[in-house]
């Protein structure tokens, strides 16, 4: 995730709630901070007045300290209702990582779009020896080196110790539904390009959007192509979901999303990460535009400050999402060089 700031947007909270303190952001909505031990250091997680409990929406990472602060929570804060049901947006560690956990602990049904419960099941059980092989054979035709590759793999192969397993069943909801929680109807909201089947809840009678991590105030959500779809075009479902959102949710809705603070501006903020990737594509266009480049090699035109091999891995896979984007428009190509690998120019 990459950070841009837009300067129209307005916060009604000007500081987050202390970590593992919920406080209430909306009549009957919780807004609770978890630690996130990584770069970006912390997620949202809300608790949504469901009859006589709470329905969570996500759940921070499997650790010590997440467990410890839900433990804490549930027999102090949150004692007084129950947990009703627990809603994953996605996949992402941070967002599913203890729903195996809390479900056994408290009973709960698992809530989900199928895509991402899946995707929990399919990224849980990475990599395989033979995976390995194949992705690592792909990164290598792209130009990453073996620093960068390691990375990468670290990042697939620990999804499984940062997560815990979903449970064998779940409740499906999909784009075009409604989910009543407590008393009220929430329009189910789906969206690519971030992760698969991103879940997004919308509230028409209080304009309140659940977004997750589709539109942040402060970060430009990760959009990257994975190994097991090297050709697929994220970047594209990104935008494309964007441009729905604009459509199906009012400017002056108040945005409570995964990450940075809520709120107002959700159009300004739509437009500002548009315009971000657009840049991005032109600048790709501009830094290539001499001999024919590797994928790889986009990377320091893109970022000329010195990466590690963890940021070198996360903008590959953005350079990457740019780069396939282009390709299905037309503004790019791409062909084999002698060495069999992979290299790409304007069209
Ligand atoms: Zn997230």
């Amino acid at each position: 995730m990459s950070s841009t700031l837009a300067a129209t947007l307005r916060f009604p909270a000007a500081t987050p709630p202390a970590v593992g303190s919920p406080i209430e952001i909306a009549p009957g909505i919780l807004w609770l901070r978890l630690a996130l031990p990584f770069q970006l250091n912390h997620v949202n997680i809300y608790l949504i007045e469901d009859g006589d409990g709470w329905a969570i929406l996500d759940t921070g990472i499997n650790d010590a300290r997440t467990r410890v602060w839900w433990e804490t929570l549930l027999a102090g804060p949150l004692a007084e209702r129950r947990p009703t049901r627990l809603i994953c947006t996605h996949f992402h560690p941070d967002h599913v990582g203890l729903a195996g956990w809390l479900i056994e602990k408290c009973g709960l049904e698992l809530v989900m779009s199928r895509t991402e419960y899946l995707g929990t099941q399919f990224h849980r059980r990475w990599a395989e020896p033979e995976e390995i092989e194949a992705h690592t054979r792909f990164y290598t035709a792209c130009g990453l080196d073996e620093h960068a590759i390691g990375a990468l793999m670290e990042r697939d192969i620990g999804y499984r110790w940062l997560t815990t397993d979903v449970p064998p069943s779940y409740h499906r909801i999909a784009a075009g539904d409604t989910l009543t929680i407590g008393g009220r109807r929430f329009e189910v909201l789906t969206g690519g390009g971030h992760s698969y089947e991103l879940v997004m809840l919308y509230c028409r009678a209080e304009n309140l959007f659940l977004a997750a991590d589709q539109v942040l105030a402060k970060i430009s959500p990760n959009v990257s192509v994975w190994p097991h779809e090297p050709t697929g075009d994220p970047l594209g479902e990104y935008l494309r979901s964007l441009a729905a959102l604009a459509q199906a949710i009012p400017h002056d809705a108040f945005v409570l999303p995964a990450h940075n603070l809520p709120f107002y501006g959700l159009h300004d903020r739509i437009a500002e990460l548009s315009r971000h990737h657009d840049q991005r594509c032109q600048d790709i266009l501009d830094a290539c535009a001499g001999e024919p480049v590797l994928p790889a090699e986009i990377v320091p035109l893109l970022f000329p400050r010195k990466l590690d091999a963890h940021q070198t891995s996360f903008a590959f896979g953005e350079a990457l999402a740019h780069i396939n984007y282009m390709r299905r428009l037309g503004w790019m190509t791409a062909e084999p060089g002698e060495d069999g690998r992979l290299r790409v120019r304007p069209a």
